[in-house]
Formats: C-alpha cells, structure tokens, sequence
C-alpha cells in the first residue's frame, strides 16, 4: 500500500511555563544551529571538506541545551545536513544562511519516538512540558501515524502546532473517461484570483478586501510611528495580527473554491506558468504573489488527483490569451492592456474569459475527451 505525509496545523494554547520552554527551544535550536553552520564553514574554508558535526559535542561545550528536547536538536542537524549537502551540490548557492534572532521564524520540529508526543483529546504532549492546551478544529484519519510535530509561535503572539501524519494513500486512480462539458479552464488574471471559462471569476468577498485595506492602513501607520516610542511597539504588534488575519481569510477562501470546483469539474487545464519568473517581473510581481495563485493551483491540483480527476497543464507558449476562442485565429498585436479581444471573425469577449475558453479548448484536446 503506498502511503503519503499530510500536515494537519492546529491552535496551540500554552501556559506561561509552557512558553517559557518553546522560546528556549526556539532560542537552542537556532543558537545550534549558527554553531554548527559556522564550524562548518570554518572547516570548508581551511580543508575544502564537508565537517561531520553532532549535537552531542555541543552538549558537552553548553551543557544548558540539555534541557530542551533532545530530539528537535537532532532535527536542527538533520535541517542543516540537507541544506549543506544542496550547497556542496550548487556552490553558486552559497552557504546556508545564519539565522538571526529578530528576522527568522520561532519555531522547532521534533520527532515521534517511542510515543513520546501524543495527541489526547484536548491536550498535545510534548517532550520536556506538561501537555499544551490544543484545539483540534479538523479530524485526522484514524489510520494517521503522528510522525513529527513543528511548532511555532507566529509574529502576532499565536502559537501553532503542525502534526505531520503518514496515512494510507488514496488509490482511486480508475482513470474515468471525462467529459468535455465538465472541463474548466482557467485563466490567472493579473488581480483576483482566476477567470474561469464559464464566465464567473473568483473574486475575494469584499469584507476581505475591506480587512486588506485595513493591513495597508496599519502598516502605514507604524511607518509613521517613532522607532522605539511606545506607540511604535503596539503598533508593532497589530501589523502582524492583521497579516494573519489577511492571511487566514484568503486561505479560507481558497479552500472553499477549491472544493467547489473539485466537486463540480472532472478536469481542469491552466497555464503553465513559472510563478517565479512571473513574479520577477516588475510589473505583475505584487498582484501574483499576494493572490497566493501558486498555492491556489496546488490545491487544487492535489485535490482533483485525490479524487482520481484531472489537472493539466497547458504547454507554456500555448497562445491562451492572443487566440481566438471561437475561430482559433491568432492576434499577435493584442497589448496587455487589451482588455477586451476583439476577432476578425467577429468575436468580441473579455479578455479573460477568452483566455479561459482557449484553456478548456486545449485542455479538452489534451485530454482527448469526447
Ligand atoms: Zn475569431
């Protein structure tokens, strides 16, 4: 049976005791860390060689990082591991980056051995802490085996624990014949979230937008503020609040949509975009990566293979938005600022829109449907 990992991220309710040792794991694992980076480095810079460094003889120099679990110190070697062996592999890469205090996430994974962490009811135990309050909003498989745990506390003060759980995988692979009617194509408009090929677009409800305008609000206001002054440290705090908030609503949303639309097409076909050299582009960078399009199109993709569906691309010089939909002639003229296409033939769509129908076109050819 082939088996698959699902992370399952819950909210954490630690007692002060219970802070006070997450923020000195968090402190012992990136403290660790720099340490063993930096002999590493020093060792390749005199020897050219890759050094063999272990918690172990960093416990014997700084006995105190004996009193956090021992088994997220372990993770923080095997982290580093991978990350130096990526830069033996790519020197270009540089070495791994050191990990300062006020610019790197808190935050450490441990490992499950021997069920020393355990999920029961209400409460998560964890090594070295009586057990965290915690509020398990979603079931997890009862086949689930709990594998590692990460937690974090967030810039905003909350705390979370993300549970890594291997599970059986579905294997309802039965290939079934789709039809053209249930194929969708989408296209990932500059703003808003995708053009869909009936006609509808996804659009964030606008008390989003409203709780959008208010992070930009805030985030002007604490660059108003004197650095340092008291106004400056509360502000300080909402900014992150209202990220979160932002951030949560959108992934809310997306979730739905992506329920939605599994539920209701057999097969989707989008772009194949490179996000990355998209968002280098100076012009759309923003609007791509603040619609989280590239983590739109992954769930969606894993969600409609869960259920044996399709997710295909299109070639990337596939011409989606300079063809016409209708008689598949081909305008090289069209501008980026030709909202509406406009064909010889006649035809006269929404930009958008007609992008999306050439997807579905080209989708439904890929897939060979009927
Ligand atoms: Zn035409």
């Amino acid at each position: 049976m082939r088996s698959e990992y699902r992370a399952y991220r819950f909210r954490l309710y630690p007692g002060k005791k219970q802070m006070e040792q997450m923020a000195k794991t968090f402190g012992c694992c990136r403290f660790l860390y720099n340490h063993m980076l930096a002999d590493k480095i020093r060792t390749y810079q005199e020897t050219g060689k890759m050094l063999r460094n272990t918690p172990a003889q960093y416990k014997r120099e700084f006995p105190w990082l004996k009193e956090v679990d021992s088994l997220a110190l372990a993770n923080v070697q095997l982290h580093l591991e991978s990350a130096y062996r990526n830069f033996f592999e790519n020197p270009a890469a540089g070495f791994p980056k050191f990990r300062a205090k006020h610019h790197s996430r808190n935050s450490y994974t441990t490992n499950v051995v021997n069920g020393n962490i355990r999920l029961e009811g209400r409460r998560l135990k964890l090594p070295k802490m009586d057990p965290v309050r915690i509020i398990v909003h979603r079931t997890i498989p009862s086949d689930g085996i709990l594998k590692s745990v990460t937690i974090v506390r967030e810039p905003s003060g909350k705390y979370y624990a993300s549970l890594l759980y291997e599970q059986e995988a579905c294997e309802n692979q039965t290939a079934f014949p789709v039809r053209a009617e249930n194929v969708l194509g989408i296209d990932f408009a500059m703003s808003g979230l995708g053009v869909f090929s009936d006609g509808t677009r996804a659009d964030y409800p606008m008390y989003y937008r409203k709780d959008e305008k208010k992070l930009s609000r805030e985030q002007r206001k604490l660059s108003r503020c004197q650095r340092g002054s008291r106004n400056y440290e509360k502000q300080k705090e909402r900014v992150p609040r209202c990220h979160e908030k932002v951030r949560n609503q959108r992934m809310d949303y997306q979730n739905k949509l992506v329920c939605r639309l599994a539920g209701q097409f057999d097969a989707v076909c989008v772009e194949d975009l490179d996000m990355k050299s998209m968002s280098k582009g100076l012009h759309f960078g923003k609007s791509v990566m603040d619609n989280a399009n590239g983590a739109f199109r992954r769930k969606l993709q894993e969600k409609l293979e869960r259920q044996g569906k399709a997710f295909v691309k299109a070639d990337r010089y596939f011409p989606s938005s300079k063809r016409c939909s209708r008689c598949g002639r081909i305008r090289k003229d069209l501008q980026l600022s030709d909202r509406i296409y406009e064909c010889e033939c006649g035809y006269k769509e929404d930009r958008d829109v007609n992008a999306a129908l050439n997807l579905r076109q080209e989708g439904i050819r890929i897939l060979g449907c009927a």
